[in-house]
């Protein structure tokens, strides 16, 4: 992938085109796969059960990479994420 100016001057990339460029993404509520909250790949929100915590968001098929709707919208046209 070819990183631009926006990818490298924003703090949320930290090289996660390696795991998740190309991806189908699913849109849901969060579900944990053996944890009790996750993380939003990139921005580091947490989704959760508890009340102030995210709980709808995009994940990859298995559950394991969850990604906030905030950042979906940022790095979509990087990503080539294939929403579902
Ligand atoms: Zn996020």
């Amino acid at each position: 992938m070819k990183i631009d100016a926006f990818l490298k001057n924003d703090w949320r990339y930290q090289g996660q085109d390696k795991y998740l460029y190309g991806k189908k993404l699913f849109f849901k509520d969060f579900t944990c796969v053996g944890r009790e909250h996750d993380h939003c790949e990139f921005c580091w929100k947490k989704f959760g059960h508890e009340s102030e915590n995210l709980k709808k968001g995009y994940s990859t098929e298995d559950n394991y990479h969850w990604i906030c709707q905030e950042c979906v919208i940022d790095f979509l046209k990087y990503f080539k994420w294939e929403l579902l």
